[in-house]
């Protein structure tokens, strides 16, 4: 349970009230992190395990949002089996309860066709269902999806599991572009991601994670007074610490710009990642982070959350976050592994009232240290880019094998290799990175050759 209550929402008073004889007073934290979001119409991606109240949280905002007096199909939620369905359809009619003359409707497949065409002939207002038999009805014409502003795909990543990718996508082919779309899911595997890129517009994205520890990591907490000091702060953290790899966390893509052009002026090989980047421009940044040829990230937390990196030497928190569950999972990316790391915090006057909720206080503030070098090592790395990859049949041996060939570069020059479909990227040590590219520009992979370039960074 979080401490927010549903009265602090802008919720309609019936619903209100109705939730009180429910019994639920307090939040689940799903909800309370999630609500804000969807009644301001936000598309959402929520990740919370079973049990945590996730039915409620886009059940609120569905009814919340619904005109009863007009009797069209104005909510649609999709669900993997028809248990699953039952069970929403239940806590929905529980939370509808003093809405009247509402009318949720299931349509599952296993069921006789008969009566379900009944049921739509007398309309509804929200339906409930499994993709194979929805898709059904709306492909015979006899279930009318124009006028739904709210889809919600509940537990997504069971329906893709169960191969209900193609029939989800004819599904929401048929909703206005205009919808709000929300997406529920236990886990969140690439399959995932590319079905949220297809139906969401530019989601929130709020998972509800398990807590760890916090034993093997080195807080310190600086003080800074304006936005200015700020932002010079994080270079000279850099310059002092001098990490192996360090990400820096903070609320908005233009802070991550911001602060990824400001430490590329000042000595500092710097790559920013946020929400807003293409797959391709994303995939980039993370292979090239991951492999070395930058030293420092940038990054929202949710742009950064998959990142799986194995353990970082420094995390930097731009701003403390108020939640105390960020924090715990900003700073455990450090030390893991039983590696020592440093999680540092900058902490103005104004947020002081923050430190409280992450276990300090205003005594743990430090004054920031004097770096003696203004300037970050380069990073050991350079990545290669190549025009060829899986699609080409390229595996990362036949890469190695080209830099490798005429003793051209020893194995140990050659840094993580990663294929992807139509290109591949090979990090390479920085001192040799000209002569391992003039190898495989003039030399030939599997028979053919392929262009190549150096990625450029900040
Ligand atoms: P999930 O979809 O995450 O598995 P559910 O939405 O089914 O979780 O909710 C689990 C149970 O918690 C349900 O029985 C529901 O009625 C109850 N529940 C949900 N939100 C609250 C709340 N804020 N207070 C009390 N009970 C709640
Ligand atoms: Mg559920």
């Amino acid at each position: 349970m979080s401490s927010a209550r549903f009265d602090q929402l802008p919720l309609d008073p019936s619903l209100l009230g109705n939730l009180n004889d429910l019994g639920y007073t307090q939040m689940t934290e799903i909800q309370a992190r999630a609500l804000p979001e969807l009644l301001a119409g936000r598309d959402v991606i929520g990740q919370a395990k079973t049990g945590s109240g996730k039915t409620a949280t886009f059940g609120l905002a569905l009814l919340n949002k619904l005109r009863v007096e007009r009797f069209r199909v104005q909510g649609l939620v999709l669900c993997p089996t028809r248990e699953l369905a039952d069970q929403v359809a239940r806590e929905l009619r529980k939370l509808a309860r003093a809405i009247h003359n509402i009318k949720i409707l299931t349509l599952c497949g296993g069921m006789p066709f008969g009566p379900q065409l009944a049921s739509l002939d007398h309309g509804a207002h929200i339906v409930v269902g499994t993709p194979g038999r929805i898709e059904e009805h709306v492909r015979k014409g006899k279930l009318d999806l124009s006028e739904v502003h709210t889809l919600v795909l509940d537990e997504a990543d069971r329906m893709l599991d169960m191969g209900f990718q193609e029939t989800v996508d004819a599904i929401v082919a048929g909703t206005p572009a205009a919808r709000q779309s929300l997406l529920f899911s236990a886990t969140y595997p690439d399959s995932i991601e590319a079905l949220a890129a297809r139906v969401l517009h530019n989601p929130v994205r709020i998972t509800v994670e398990s807590k760890h520890s916090a034993q093997t990591i080195n807080q310190h907490f600086y003080r800074v007074g304006n936005n200015e000091q700020r932002l010079a702060a994080v270079a000279q953290l850099l310059w002092h610490f001098q990490p192996g790899s360090a990400v820096i966390f903070c609320n908005t893509k233009r802070e991550t710009e911001e602060i990824a052009t400001h430490l590329n002026e000042h000595n500092v090989l710097a790559l920013a990642l946020h929400g807003d980047l293409e797959q391709k421009q994303r995939d980039q940044v993370l292979t090239c982070f991951a492999n070395g040829s930058s030293r420092v990230l940038v990054a929202t937390d949710v742009a950064a959350r998959g990142l799986d990196i194995e353990s970082l030497e420094l995390v930097i928190n731009y701003q403390l976050s108020r939640d105390p569950e960020v924090h715990v999972h900003r700073i455990g990316r450090t030390g893991r592994a039983g590696e020592s790391g440093h999680a540092v915090s900058l902490v103005s006057e104004r947020e002081d009232f923050k430190l409280t909720s992450v276990g300090a206080s205003a005594d743990a503030i430090e004054a920031l240290p004097q770096a003696r070098h203004q300037t970050l090592a380069d990073p050991d790395w350079v990545t290669l880019q190549l025009d060829g990859g899986k699609k080409q049949k390229l595996r990362p041996g036949d890469i190695v094998g080209a830099l490798t060939r005429n003793d051209c570069l020893v194995f140990e020059q050659i840094g993580k290799i990663a294929v992807a479909d139509n290109w591949a990227y090979v990090a390479v040590d920085r001192g040799v990175w000209k002569k391992a590219l003039q190898q495989l520009d003039k030399g030939k992979l599997k028979g053919r050759s392929f262009r190549v370039r150096r990625v450029n960074l900040g």
